[in-house]
This record gives structure tokens, sequence and C-alpha cells, in this order.
């Protein structure tokens, strides 16, 4: 193999409006995670010890595309450079002050409040665009049966008061209407249904089916996006029935990783790559335009990251990518993370392998994968 993560050098294109040093902090800052005197960095969650979220927005003054805020893992002062204090970030100490942004804590509500089980992701607060994406959560099961020890979710797994598991479509609408205004779905430029695993296909197709039929009742808009991550949908009838349901034709399928698919994911999502190619030519067969695989960088060595790609890729069974990047948020999962991943410098190499296997970055992006890989696939490109 003919050094496939080798960064171009000589291709890196200077990018007016791209601070490079500050885009590597962000990255870092998914890595490493982020101190804050005085708070406790552990919580207890269903008799785990986990590190709290921390948000942090970081905004350009002036572009109005911009990501939401980078959801950090908060860690004891000996894990990372990265400091927040009195509302400024310092690196090593030093005061973090990119030309032309603003930075800031943008707090969640606490995890009791009822706004976690609403149902949908909305507004964006502290982006200039609230109303960008909608992402609706269909289920809420206390306890995602997927049991993927990579997972950030269990955050989230909480049930409703009255225990129920099932967001109604309808209700959830609704109560988006009546919160945000009768005019808010008109703002929304894409919507995506992103759920826990339903395990079941026929059972996560009526819902896909049952909350298109109720959005576009509520007026978003027939010519509009309505996608969902569809990992529960792998035989070709019940792709073929996805392909009359979304739009664009799109399939999108949770791959993760390559290596470590068996330990780090629950039985039902990490299937070895010999029965997920099945799943993406079925996919194809259906007539799905495009295949795109959800990939979440930092586990993988990049030769294995190297090597599942290329292989997908002389399959004919990847288009695009949605990438994001690990994020540990217990001391267990600290030690999924790739020993060469705690580079930044292996995320532009990443990146160089998907430029040259000729992968495209999905586009739109998902509104939290937006940064930095964007503008890492421009700079490699
Ligand atoms: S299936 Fe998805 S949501 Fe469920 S535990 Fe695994 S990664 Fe998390």
């Amino acid at each position: 193999m003919n050094n496939p993560t080798k960064v171009c050098k000589s291709s890196l294109q200077p990018m007016e409006s791209v601070d490079w040093d500050f885009l590597s902090h962000k990255q870092a800052l998914q890595i490493h995670g982020i101190y804050v005197p005085g708070t406790d960095p552990l919580q207890t969650m269903e008799g785990r010890k986990i590190f709290r979220f921390f948000r942090l927005s970081i905004l350009p003054e002036k572009s109005s595309d911009v990501c939401v805020p980078l959801k950090l893992s908060m860690v004891p002062r000996q894990n990372t450079p990265y400091s927040f204090v009195s509302g400024e970030l310092f690196y090593n100490g030093e005061k973090l002050c990119p030309k032309g942004m603003t930075i800031r804590h943008a707090p969640l509500l606490p995890e009791e409040n009822t706004w976690h089980l609403k149902g949908y992701t909305f507004p964006f607060e502290g982006t200039p665009q609230l109303y960008k994406e909608l992402r609706l959560n269909l289920r809420i099961s206390g306890s995602c049966p997927g049991r993927c020890r990579f997972c950030h979710r269990w955050h989230s797994h909480r049930l409703k008061p009255d225990g129920s598991q099932k967001n109604n479509p309808r209700k959830i609408l609704a109560r988006l209407l009546e919160d945000e205004g009768g005019e808010v779905l008109k703002k929304v430029r894409r919507m995506l249904v992103i759920s826990e695993l339903f395990g079941l296909e026929k059972r996560f197709l009526n819902s896909i089916s049952s909350t298109r039929d109720v959005v576009d009742k509520f007026g978003y808009g027939e010519d509009k996006p309505f996608g969902c991550s569809a990992s529960d949908v792998r035989g070709l009838e019940g792709l073929k029935t996805l392909h009359t349901l979304i739009r664009p034709s799109r399939y999108s399928f949770s791959l993760e990783f390559f290596s470590g698919r068996d330990r780090y994911m629950g039985h039902y999502k990490g299937l070895p790559m010999d029965r997920v190619y099945p799943i993406l030519e079925n996919a194809r067969k259906a007539g799905f335009r495009e295949i795109q695989l959800n990939y979440l960088a930092g586990i993988d060595s990049l030769e294995e990251l190297y090597d599942g790609m290329k292989k997908l890729v002389e399959l004919g069974l990847v288009d695009s990518l949605g990438l994001s990047t690990f994020t540990a948020f217990s001391q267990e999962q600290l030690d999924l993370r790739h020993e060469s991943a705690w580079d930044p410098l292996y995320y532009h190499q990443a990146v160089n392998v998907f430029n040259r296997l000729g992968i495209k970055v999905f586009r739109p992006e998902s509104f939290d994968m937006g940064t930095p890989y964007s503008v890492l696939m421009e700079k490699t490109e």
C-alpha cells in the first residue's frame, strides 16, 4: 500500500476565511475535552460515572453558515490542555481568541427538564439559523437496545414521566407549532428522523410513513428533503418501500467504523462487514441513487479506515459520508480511541483518504457535523 494516509501538503489551499490553527483547536477540543474549574466533571447516570456535557458555541462574527455548539466532555484538569474560565477559552493557560469569532458557553437545560423529551431538536439556540434543520426522535426507550460502548446517547436515555416509549409524530408537530409559532415549518430547510433503533424493519417503516404523512399535512412542503437514518431497513422489499417514502433518493446507514464492531457495538448494530455489504447492495437494487454512510472518525487506525473504505468503493457501495469525530464521554470510552487518533493530524489524513478514494462528504451536511470536516475536505481537495 503506498502510504494512503499521507497528507498532500502541496494541495493544501489557503482559504482566507478559515483560521487553520483554530480549526485544529476545535478538533483537539473534541479529542481532549475541556476543564472547567469549580465544576465536578463527573456525574452518575444509571449507575455509571460519566463526564458531563459542555457545549461550546464558536461563532464567526460575519458568516451565517455555522454549526451548532461543539458538544464536549468536561474532564479533569490533567486530561486536557483546554480550560474554560470566566467565560473565556484557554489552551495551556494561554487565552485563545480567534480573530472574528465569538466563543461562549451554551448551557443545556437540566437533565430532568422535559424539554429533552419533546421529540425534536429545535431551535438551535446560539446560532443564527435557529430552524435550519429539524430532527425528529420517534422513540425514547430509556435505554437503546443497541447498547453500544462508544455511544454517548445514554445521556439521553431517560423515559418519559408516563413511561411511554414512543413519540407520536402528530403530537410532536403540534407541540412544535405551539412552542415556535405556526409558520416555523416554512423556515425548516430539511427534516430528518433521527431515532434510537427500532429493531424491526416493519415498525420503523410504519413510523416513517406516518411521520411523512403528518409533516406533509402540517405544511412542511412536499418538495423539501425528508430523510432518516435507516439502519433498521435492511431487506430488499423494505428498502423499496423506504425509497418511496424519503426524498431525495439517499439511503443513510450508520456504519460508524470498521474495527472492533463486535466489541464496541451491540449485536444488532455491529454487523460484521460481510453482512453489511448485502444490505448496501439491496439499497442499490431498490433504486437509491446515493448511499450515505455515517462514519465516526477516531476508532479505526488509518490503515483500517483506508482498507475498509477502499473495499466499499470497489464494490460501489458508498457515495458519501456523514462524518463525525468520536468524543469520549466516560473514562472507559477514552480507551476506545485509536492511539493515532489523539493527534489532530489523524483527521486531516482521514479526510485525505476520502478525497483520494473519491468519496464525498454528505452535503448538505448534518447540522452538527459541519465543521471541521467540511473545511478539512476543502483544505485537502
Ligand atoms: S444503536 Fe445508536 S443510539 Fe443505540 S446505543 Fe448504539 S449508537 Fe447509541
